[in-house]
C-alpha cells in the first residue's frame, strides 16, 4: 500500500449517547482524524498537488506555499515529505502551538502573521509571496482552487452514501475553505435532492472554533456557493467546547474544538428532526491537536 493510500475511505461511527439526547434520529459522524496526517484536510491537499503535478505547475525546483489555519498545512508538509518538495506555511500566529510544532517537526518552514489578521491576514501574505516569485512556488490557494471541493465531491460524498446505504438524510459541517461541506453536499444531493445540507459558522468574527471561518466578516472563498445549503445553522464557542469535552469523555471521541462544534450543530438541528432522520457530519481532526487549549481546563504549569 502506498503512503498516500491512507487518506480518504474513513470510517463512519455511529455516536450512540450523543444521538440518545434525540428522540429516534441518529448522528453518525466521519472519522478524518484516522487520515495520513491526521485530518479531513488531507483530502483536498492530496487532491490539489496531484492536480499540480499533472497540470506540470508542481515540478522539481519548486516549493509548495500556502496559507493555513494549521490542518492543511500539516498535510502539505506530509505530503510533501512523501512527494519530495519543501513547504512553507504562512499562519495566524494564534494557531495551536500543537500544530506549529507538528509543522516543524515534518519540516515545514513557518511565517507566522498577525492574529489580528486571522486567517485573512495569512491568504493576503501568502498570496503576496507567491505572486511575486511564481517561478520559485507552487501555491495551490485552497480557498480558490476547485480541486479542493472536488476532492470530497469524489471521496467524502460518495463514502457517506456508500456507508449509510443511501439511509443519509441531513448533512452538517461547518466551513473553512468551504471545501468540505461543498463537495460532500454537492454529491449527495445529487445521488438524492431530498438530502439536506446545512451549513455552520461561529456565530461571531471572535471565535475559538480553530479551522472555521465567520463568512460574513472574512474573505469568501471562491467557490462558496451560498445557494447550496439548505439552512445555514451557527454555533457559539462555548457549546462548542462543551460538546468536544462530552465526545472525549462519553463517546470515547478524543477530537477537535471544529468537531465538537459539529456535533453540538448537529443535535441542535437534530431535535428538530422527524424519528428516523440519520444525520451525518464529520470529526475533523483530533484532540491532540488542541492539547495547550485552554478548553480542557488542564493546568500545564
Ligand atoms: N475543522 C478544522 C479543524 C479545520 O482545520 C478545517 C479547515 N480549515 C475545517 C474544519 C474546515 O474544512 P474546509 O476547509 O473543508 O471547510
Amino acid at each position: 500500500m502506498n503512503v498516500m493510500d491512507l487518506i480518504g475511505n474513513t470510517p463512519l461511527v455511529e455516536l450512540k449517547k450523543t444521538s440518545s439526547e434525540l428522540d429516534g434520529v441518529s448522528i453518525w459522524a466521519k472519522a478524518e482524524f484516522r487520515n495520513l496526517s491526521g485530518s479531513v484536510k488531507d483530502r483536498a491537499a492530496k487532491a490539489m498537488l496531484m492536480e499540480g503535478i499533472d497540470r506540470g505547475l508542481l515540478r522539481p525546483g519548486k516549493t509548495i506555499i500556502d496559507s493555513s489555519s494549521g490542518n492543511t498545512g500539516i498535510a502539505y508538509a506530509v505530503l510533501g515529505a512523501v512527494l519530495g518538495y519543501p513547504v512553507r506555511i504562512y499562519l495566524p500566529a494564534n494557531a495551536s502551538r500543537e500544530r506549529k510544532t507538528i509543522l516543524a517537526c515534518c519540516g515545514a518552514a513557518l511565517v507566522e502573521t498577525s492574529p489580528l489578521e486571522s486567517s485573512d491576514g495569512a491568504y493576503l501574505a501568502a498570496k503576496a509571496e507567491a505572486e511575486a516569485h511564481p517561478d520559485k512556488y507552487f501555491w495551490p490557494n485552497q480557498y480558490n482552487n476547485d480541486a479542493n471541493w472536488k476532492a470530497h465531491y469524489n471521496s467524502t460524498g460518495v463514502e457517506i452514501w456508500e456507508q449509510t446505504a443511501g439511509k443519509v438524510t441531513h448533512f452538517i459541517t461547518g466551513m473553512g475553505t468551504s471545501g468540505t461541506f461543498t463537495g460532500t453536499a454537492r454529491r449527495l444531493k445529487e445521488y438524492n435532492p431530498k438530502i439536506q445540507v446545512v451549513a455552520v459558522q461561529p456565530d461571531s468574527p471572535f471565535h475559538g472554533i480553530e479551522g472555521t471561518k465567520h463568512i460574513a466578516s472574512t474573505i469568501r472563498p471562491g467557490f462558496y456557493d451560498e445557494t447550496l445549503p439548505d439552512r445555514f445553522a451557527e454555533i457559539n464557542t462555548e457549546a462548542a467546547y462543551a460538546r468536544t469535552i462530552r465526545l472525549a469523555r462519553e463517546e470515547g471521541l478524543f477530537v477537535g474544538i471544529s468537531s465538537g462544534a459539529n456535533v453540538a450543530a448537529a443535535l441542535d438541528l437534530g431535535r428538530s428532526l422527524p424519528s428516523g432522520s440519520l444525520i451525518v457530519t464529520v470529526l475533523c481532526d483530533s484532540g491532540f491537536r488542541y492539547l495547550s487549549d485552554e478548553l480542557w481546563g488542564v493546568d500545564h504549569g
